[in-house]
């Protein structure tokens, strides 16, 4: 049985999951805490819990959902894992961060690059990775076949989608990767987004204004 915390970091409000099933072996997916006190909330519930962090893992590399990328890197001794598409995604961050008031040291940890098709496993369970560029050129989710859900990032969230106004983004590419495959998933499917509350593939399909 998977369990899925969510935590809510950062001035943007950006969702960071930490994934765990039975085995205690839990993933972290787009870390964005950003100061001490959202850094031992994460740490305080893995300890808690007690989990072991065997991946990190990241839908793209955007600046909130990046700001823990070296802590977490660091504290577990594990390498960042995303596609290699948004690697100058990652490498801008530090540039354009101090615009919204961050400042961001460059990635220093090891990286491993993941493309539609790999799987992340840990414990019991795999997550299968789609790849959804348009929001960023990199974009991939994380789906869990078995449970039914997606960890989706910026691509669709709950009545909407994600912005595309961002270097490397596109609007007819994220429509398409929306409707390729995202829905084929099937309208049972919950999408834990990037920002915002959970939704279902069933309800966007009917509902998105977008998507209509
Ligand atoms: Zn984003």
């Amino acid at each position: 049985m998977l369990s899925i915390k969510k935590f809510t970091f950062n001035a943007f409000q950006e969702n960071t999951y930490l994934l765990y099933d039975e085995s205690k072996s839990a993933v972290i997916i787009d870390p964005g805490c950003s100061n001490a006190t959202e850094e031992r909330e994460l740490i305080n519930f893995i300890d808690n819990e007690g989990l072991t962090i065997v991946h990190l893992i990241n839908t793209h590399c955007h600046v909130d959902h990046v700001l823990g990328l070296n802590f977490i890197a660091d504290r577990f001794t594990i390498p960042a894992q995303f596609h290699e598409l948004d690697l100058p995604v990652l490498e801008a961050v530090p540039n354009y961060a101090t615009i919204y008031g961050f400042n961001v040291m460059p990635f220093s940890g090891k990286k491993k690059f993941l493309n539609e098709g790999d799987q992340v496993l840990f414990g019991s369970t795999t997550l299968d990775i789609l790849f959804v560029p348009g929001h960023a050129p990199g974009h991939i989710v994380f789906v869990d076949h078995s449970e039914k859900i997606v960890i989706g990032g910026d691509v669709l969230f709950y009545s909407s989608i994600g912005r595309t106004d961002l270097p490397g983004g596109d609007h007819e590419t994220l429509i398409n990767s929306i409707k390729s495959k995202l829905f084929p998933l099937g309208d049972e499917y919950t999408v834990y987004p990037g920002h915002g509350p959970k939704t279902t593939i069933g309800f966007e399909r009917i509902n998105n204004p977008f998507l209509n």
